[in-house]
């Protein structure tokens, strides 16, 4: 079994984790008081913490949504933004993320004047701050943003926008969230266009708690490259008794078109999509070999970090290092960075890594 140890030091990509989802307990508590925010439930770190993970499993998408509004509440103040975003950084480049695209909906912190753009320059700005110390300290990242808009509001057209007129400076691509239930992705039909019109990049969270007919929509309709989540792209498996399985005709396409399913494990866990990791559909999706990719989703409310998850993963199917391996090039292959970049990560970093961490073991097996 893999240690926590050598999971933090294997290269890892991270193509779905949310800015307000991701916060230190500790800098929630700094910012609100230095910004005067009083809703918080507690000002003390660990109740704090212990207070967020309490309301993310809940076993509902909609209540887990909940706890938000005290993270994107300490988030509108420019400085706020650049702190958050730096920090981030720092924490995924020590848990030995080399690559991570973090998503933000800058609409949700415009509630003290600050403007979209605003929002979007200071989020890139604390990435540039926290990459530049995370490489001072020996843990490079390449670190984006991904800027969404939430689907139960009506601003996604001008989010895209938005997005599209970051696309220089760091924005890598163009996402819809928020509950899924009653906020069909086709509300957005003109964002998506835009994008596509732009030859930008659409990922959507789709068929996390609602099933193919979302996912259809994100895909044929919307034109969305990933999944967000997808997990529920299972409704259209069926595996039979004596083993063998049948993919339904979205889940053939899904596959047979290496869609990215950026699946976050605990998560689904804690918004009730799976009962537990081990009955996670991550490992009938892995053995049939859908493009499978790890993530966070929200790594506060959670309580997990990439390294959590695959441990747990290790833990409940016994990946090992081969399976990480590949889950991480599987991210890196569906980044939305260009296609150069994705290669220099993959052959100088990911691959050495790895090569490394087996030539260790190999070293350990034959000392034994
Ligand atoms: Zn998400």
């Amino acid at each position: 079994m893999l240690t926590l140890d050598t999971i933090r030091e294997a290269p890892k990509a991270l193509l779905h984790d949310h800015l307000d989802g991701g916060l230190r307990p500790a800098t929630v508590i700094d910012l609100a008081r230095e910004y005067g925010y009083r809703d918080l439930p507690t000002e003390d770190v660990d109740e704090l913490s212990a207070w967020f993970r309490r309301g993310a499993d809940r076993k509902s998408l909609e209540l887990y949504l909940e706890t938000f509004q005290h993270t994107y509440g300490v988030m509108q103040h420019y400085d706020a933004i650049v702190r958050v975003a730096a920090e981030c950084a720092e924490d995924l480049a020590a848990d030995g993320v080399v690559y991570a695209e973090v998503r933000y909906a800058p609409e949700l912190s415009v509630e003290q004047g600050l403007t979209l753009d605003e929002v979007v320059r200071a989020n890139l700005e604390g990435f540039r701050i926290g990459a530049q110390r995370a490489a001072a300290t020996g843990h490079p990242i390449v670190i984006r943003a991904l800027v969404t808009a939430m689907r139960q509001a009506a601003r996604s057209k001008e989010i895209a926008e938005l997005a599209v007129r970051w696309r220089d400076e760091g924005v890598v691509g163009f996402d819809i969230a928020g509950p899924e239930a009653g906020y069909r992705p086709t509300r957005h039909l003109d964002a998506f266009e835009h994008i596509r019109h732009e030859n930008f990049h659409i990922t959507i969270h789709a068929g996390e708690s609602f099933g193919l007919p979302s996912i259809w929509e994100a895909l044929q309709i919307c034109g969305a490259e990933r999944l967000g989540h997808g997990v529920r792209i299972v409704d259209d498996i069926t595996v039979r008794e004596d083993g063998s399985v049948h993919l339904g005709r979205l889940a053939a396409f899904v596959r047979d078109s290496r869609i990215p399913l950026e699946l976050c494990p605990t998560s689904n866990v804690h918004t009730g999509g799976a009962a537990s990791i081990a009955e996670h559909p991550i490992d009938l999706l892995r053995r049939l070999r859908f493009r499978v990719t790890v993530n966070t989703d929200n790594r506060l409310m959670s309580g997990v970090s990439v390294s959590s998850e695959f441990k747990a993963l290790d833990e409940a199917f016994g990946i090992g290092l081969g399976e990480m391996e590949w889950m991480t090039i599987n991210g890196l292959k569906s980044a939305f960075v260009p296609f150069d970049e994705r290669l220099r990560l993959i052959n100088e970093v990911v691959k050495p890594g790895y090569a490394r961490l087996r030539a260790r073991d190999a070293a350990v097996a034959v000392n034994a």
